[in-house]
Parts: C-alpha cells; sequence; structure tokens
C-alpha cells in the first residue's frame, strides 16, 4: 500500500532533525536493531493516530560544499518532488531571515500542501512572536518546541488534515517488487531484460505521478509491477546523483514494494551502502531475493557459486532467509527464475498459519528442545498465533517475557521456517505475558 510522505524542509538549525527525530522516534524505539545497519536523518517511518506516514528529513541530503543558497533551494524541490505534504520549519530566534523567504519562494510554486511551525517556541512569552511568521503566506504559523516536544501533536494533526485520502489500491493485487542496488551493478540492464522476456502490460488506470513510473508486466498468468528506482529512469535534477538521494529513492522503493530484489554485482562483492539499504528492507519486513548479477565475467570453478554465497552469507547475518540467485543481464543466464521467485516470496510473505497447526508445531518443538530456565525460573510458552502477514507476524503467549531470549525466538523461528515454507520473507516474533 502507498502510504503518504511528508518532508520537513527549513534552512540550517532550525532543528529539523530534532523534529524528524521526535517523529519516527516513537515507531524505531519498537524495531529490533540489525547489526552493521547504521541509522541517519534521512527517511524513516511513523505513525500517528494510527495514520502511518513516511517522513524526509531534507537536511540530511548533504549537497557536498555547494552555497547555503543552492542546497536549501535543492532540498525544497526534493520536498515538492517527493512529498505529498511539506513541513516548513522556522526558528522562533531570528526572526523571518532572507534564506526563510527563499524557501517560502520555492513552496509557493508547488501545488502541495504546505505546513508552517515555527520551531524553539520553548517558553510561553515566545508565542507573541509567532505571528510575525504570517508574513510568509502560508496561513497560521503553528508554534512547537524541539526539545520539549511541545506543540507536536497539533503539527501531526495538521499535516494529517493535509494529507490525500486514503487512496488504497484494493483493485490492484499485483505482485509489487524493486531492483536495489548501488549504481552500475546492473540494475537497467536487468529491468530492461526482464521486460524483453515478458509482455509489458500497458494500464490505462490514471495514476499518481509518482505511480505513473512503475511498469506492470505479466508473466507466469500473474501480473507484477515493477517500482521504480533511483537511477533508472534520470528526470535531470541536479540531485540525482547524489549518493543520500539514492538512498533516499531506494528506501521508498523499498516501502512500496512487496519483495525487493538486491542487486550485487559479481565482480566487486558487497558495500557499505548494500549493507544499509538491506537492512532497512529486511526491518521494514520486505520479501528479498539477492541477486547476484553479472555472473559472466568471473572465471569459475566448482566451488565459485559456493565461496561467493558463503560471502554473502557471512555479509548480511540477518538475511539468512533471503535467496540467492546467480545471474547475468548479459548472457541472460537464469533470469527467467526470476519472476517465480518473485511471486514464491510474495506468496510466502502473505501466508498464513492456523493457530491449531502453530500450536502442535511449537509443542512438538518444545519437547524435543525443552525452554530454557533462567534465574532459576522456566520460560513457558501457552500459545502462539499469527495475527498478521507481509511479513508473517506472530504473538507467543509466555509467563515472563523477559525469559524469552533472542536465541529462543531464534529457535522458534528457525522450527517455523523448517515447518512452512517462509522462504524469502522476515518473520516478527512478539512476546506477550499470560497469567
Ligand atoms: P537542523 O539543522 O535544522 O536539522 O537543526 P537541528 O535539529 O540539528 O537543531 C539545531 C540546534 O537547535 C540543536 O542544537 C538543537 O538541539 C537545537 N534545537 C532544536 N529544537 C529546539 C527547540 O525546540 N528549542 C531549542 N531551544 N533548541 C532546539
Ligand atoms: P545500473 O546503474 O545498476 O542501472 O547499471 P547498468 O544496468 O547501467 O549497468 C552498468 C554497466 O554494467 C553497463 O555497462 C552494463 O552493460 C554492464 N552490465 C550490466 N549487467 C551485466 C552483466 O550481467 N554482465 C556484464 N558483463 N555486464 C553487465
Amino acid at each position: 500500500m502507498t502510504i503518504p510522505t511528508l518532508a520537513i524542509v527549513g534552512r540550517p538549525n532550525v532543528g529539523k532533525s530534532t523534529i524528524f527525530n521526535r517523529i519516527v522516534g516513537t515507531r524505531q524505539a519498537i524495531v529490533e536493531d540489525t547489526p552493521g545497519v547504521t541509522r541517519d536523518r534521512l527517511y524513516g517511518r511513523a505513525t500517528w493516530l494510527t495514520r502511518e506516514f513516511a517522513v524526509i528529513d531534507t537536511g540530511g541530503i548533504d549537497m557536498g560544499d555547494e552555497p547555503l543558497v543552492q542546497q536549501i533551494t535543492q532540498q525544497a524541490e526534493i520536498a515538492i518532488d517527493e512529498a505529498d505534504v511539506i513541513l516548513f520549519l522556522v526558528n522562533v530566534e531570528n526572526g523571518v531571515t532572507d534564506a526563510d523567504e527563499r524557501v517560502a519562494q520555492i513552496l509557493y510554486r508547488a501545488d502541495k500542501p504546505v505546513i508552517l511551525a515555527v520551531n524553539k517556541v520553548d517558553n510561553p512569552e515566545r508565542r507573541n512572536d509567532v505571528f510575525d511568521y504570517y508574513s510568509l503566506g502560508f496561513g497560521e504559523p503553528l508554534p512547537l518546541s524541539g526539545t520539549h516536544g511541545l506543540g507536536l501533536g497539533d503539527v501531526l494533526d495538521a499535516v494529517l488534515a493535509a494529507f490525500p485520502d486514503d487512496q488504497a489500491d484494493a483493485e490492484d493485487d499485483s505482485v509489487k517488487f524493486s531492483l536495489i542496488g548501488r549504481p552500475n551493478v546492473g540494475k537497467s540492464s536487468l529491468v530492461n531484460a526482464i521486460l524483453g522476456e515478458n509482455r509489458v502490460i500497458v494500464s490505462n488506470i490514471e495514476g499518481t505521478t509518482r505511480d505513473a513510473i512503475d511498469t506492470h508486466f505479466e508473466a507466469l498468468g500473474t501480473e507484477f509491477t515493477m517500482i521504480d528506482t533511483a537511477g533508472l529512469r534520470k528526470r535531470g535534477k541536479v540531485y540525482e546523483n547524489t549518493e543520500k538521494y539514492a538512498v533516499l529513492r531506494a528506501m521508498r522503493a523499498i516501502d512500496r514494494s512487496d519483495v525487493v530484489l538486491m542487486v550485487l554485482n559479481a565482480e566487486e562483492g558487497i558495500r557499505e551502502q548494500d549493507k544499509r539499504v538491506a537492512g532497512y528492507a529486511h526491518e521494514a519486513g520486505r520479501g528479498i531475493v539477492i541477486v547476484v548479477n553479472k555472473w559472466d565475467t568471473l572465471d569459475k570453478d566448482m566451488h565459485t557459486m559456493q565461496d561467493f554465497e558463503n560471502h554473502v552469507r557471512d555479509q548480511f547475518q540477518y538475511l539468512d532467509y533471503a535467496p540467492i540467485v546467480f545471474v547475468s543481464a548479459k548472457t541472460k543466464q537464469r533470469l527467467d527464475q526470476l519472476p517465480r521467485l518473485i511471486m514464491q516470496v510474495a506468496e510466502n510473505q502473505s501466508r498464513r498459519i492456523q493457530s491449531s497447526v502453530l500450536n502442535d508445531v511449537i509443542n512438538e518443538a518444545i519437547t524435543v528442545t525443552p525452554t530454557p530456565t533462567i534465574n532459576g525460573k522456566r520460560l513457558r510458552i501457552y500459545y502462539m498465533t499469527q495475527v498478521s502477514i507481509k511479513p508473517p507476524t506472530f504473538i507467543v503467549f509466555v509467563n515472563d517475557v523477559e525469559l524469552l531470549h533472542f536465541s529462543y525466538q531464534r529457535f522458534i523461528i528457525n522450527r517455523l521456517r523448517e515447518t512452512f515454507d517462509f522462504e524469502g520473507t522476515p518473520i516478527h516474533l512478539i512476546a506477550r505475558r499470560r497469567q
């Protein structure tokens, strides 16, 4: 499902990153940390009053050492391109500055709702200064204090009200996937090769501008939607070649996908940026297929494939569930396997297991490998039930949540994987206490 996007803009030091962290903070706290994944202030997901949305901190897209005016101009343009609603942040300590006016000029041209918030209103005396910002021309300026968290609720209420109505792609049950990977790994070549082999569907459905760059095709009697990714279709913007922007686009494509093809280059192996993006897909609960492209370029012997697989498994330990396929966009080797793999992973991601079957599996597992005793107290597992799909999410009712350590969670997840086909999909386990 497509979730709406909020982008935060404003000149440096107004508090963009502080506000960004406050907005996404509540959510990130509940996601387990993935080792080796650096978090940054660029893109995140948030929930307010049960509505989920994405947040971009345009201050996190640094344009190297370009002059300030150009930086904020480009950041505002990215916000206009990527967001449904823009949060324009100013700092009450400075009054209206030239840079604020500059940002306002750019935002006027956008056909997007703009919410103006005045940050660093830490005490009531400051509230009167907020009215000065009416002059920027975006209606009522909302007071905010990032450090104290004051005013954020009103700002988010305004943001939610400005989001477009929930246009759930209800009738679109195609399998959505994207190809993610560093520049030059062969994403465009793979896209062309895949489309060359399958029947492309020309869609008449009016989409948003963002969806219009998706491609629909049919294979194995199923409709697939290939989601546009950074670098595939250039729009001729200055910032398109920056690495941060590429990461941002990748994260957005992941959010819209059921299945992510993580494309690696056989010649170059795995880099830091690959891990970052793969970690995001894992945490977002997406199905993942690891595609090692340019397989034609290696001199191979009997061990090459196994060695490469070991290397990938070692570098992406948390992706132990993801299938790996070795392909060549150039020779088309094994490309015909991709649609089936994508479809299977999407199916596994939506698999539902009946509670009765689930509990048989768990009871048997416990009999073979008894639950641990920690500080004299034995973990008891009473019951387990699946609460959602995409990814499959299970609640385990136990006597004490603290006793369900990582290793026993791991054990349960492995038992589920051995019994049911969950290849390619993460599994989420939530422990709950039952009296
Ligand atoms: P950015 O450059 O726009 O992302 O701004 P930052 O979020 O990095 O904030 C710049 C500085 O302002 C930091 O030292 C923050 O701690 C501080 N700051 C952020 N919000 C507030 C606020 O509401 N009140 C005060 N007094 N300081 C704030
Ligand atoms: P992207 O930046 O990830 O979209 O990568 P491209 O598809 O533009 O490919 C980058 C370069 O790698 C181009 O010169 C391609 O011709 C080449 N390339 C892509 N796939 C393969 C492959 O499977 N084998 C070989 N030998 N070259 C490839």
